[in-house]
């Protein structure tokens, strides 16, 4: 039984901001077709299905307010209608609780600040964190590249992460969770998760900033948000953002493969 996979992105910087662009894209219509569907429901008990959020999203598209939704592919968007149906369809079956919202999934950018507690933090956490989210977003790090700086090296071990990262799976088994895993090239920190705007560095003192579309950021939270698209809308959406083979050397190319544990 599969219970995850590991993705590996070697995407070129634009294409970095233009798969930012499109897992906003995404979480927006899901969560408003989420919404349409949740009120439809409560309200009048009436179901909507996936055509209606397809005409919806037709609809949003001519709004000034949504127009941005057509500058990206409608392939991954209208997978993400898909996907909503399909928790639906488990939900209505009982097989599935109510369909969450994507922003309210939570994240784990959780690298320095969690991985160098001791082992009965990390246990209370990744068991609260499996707990409370249907999916958890974690990033792929390099922990020797990051042992070299010297700030980073304080708060983070290689086996402290390796061993984080394996509770949260067993524990997501357990609960029949997700656990995405994005990888290492994705550019977390640097782009802003309101408009996408790449920064041109983000060194890691700055803790807080201000992108030019006027929006402050915590950096780990700001962070946090673009894994979370990310990781949601590969599973989402896997189509979307193909698996290609990968190039020699390149580092232009979308890698996916099963998920392979580490001894
Ligand atoms: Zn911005």
């Amino acid at each position: 039984m599969k219970r995850g996979f590991e993705y590996r992105f070697y995407p070129s910087d634009a294409q970095a901001a233009e798969l930012s662009r499109t897992f906003g894209c995404v979480r927006k219509v899901y969560n408003m077709a989420l919404a349409a569907r949740t009120e439809a429901w409560a309200l009048r008990r009436e179901p909507v299905g996936y055509n209606a959020t397809s005409a919806m999203l037709t609809a949003w598209k001519k709004t000034e307010e949504l127009a941005y939704l057509d500058d990206v592919s409608c392939v991954p968007l209208q997978q993400a209608l898909r996907h909503l149906r399909t928790a639906f369809t488990h939900y209505f079956a009982k097989r599935a609780n109510y369909p969450r919202a994507k922003a309210r999934l939570k994240i784990a950018r959780i690298h320095a600040r969690v991985a160098g507690r001791r082992v009965d933090h990390r246990h209370k956490l990744t068991t609260r964190l499996v707990r409370e989210n249907q999916t958890v977003v974690i990033e792929d790090l390099t922990v020797g590249n990051m042992l070299k700086n010297r700030r980073l090296s304080r708060a983070i071990s290689d086996a402290a992460w390796r061993e984080f990262r394996g509770m949260l799976e067993y524990k997501a088994q357990w609960y029949g969770r997700e656990v995405i895993v994005v990888v290492r090239w994705f550019p977390s920190s640097g782009l802003c998760s309101h408009c996408g705007a790449r920064q041109d560095t983000m060194p890691l003192h700055v803790r807080t900033w201000t992108c030019r579309c006027g929006m402050t950021h915590d950096r780990d939270v700001n962070a946090a948000k673009n894994l979370l698209a990310a990781g949601l809308a590969v599973s989402a959406c896997g189509a979307g953002v193909r698996p290609q083979r990968n190039t020699p050397g390149g580092r232009s190319a979308t890698k996916q493969e099963p998920l392979q544990r580490e001894p």
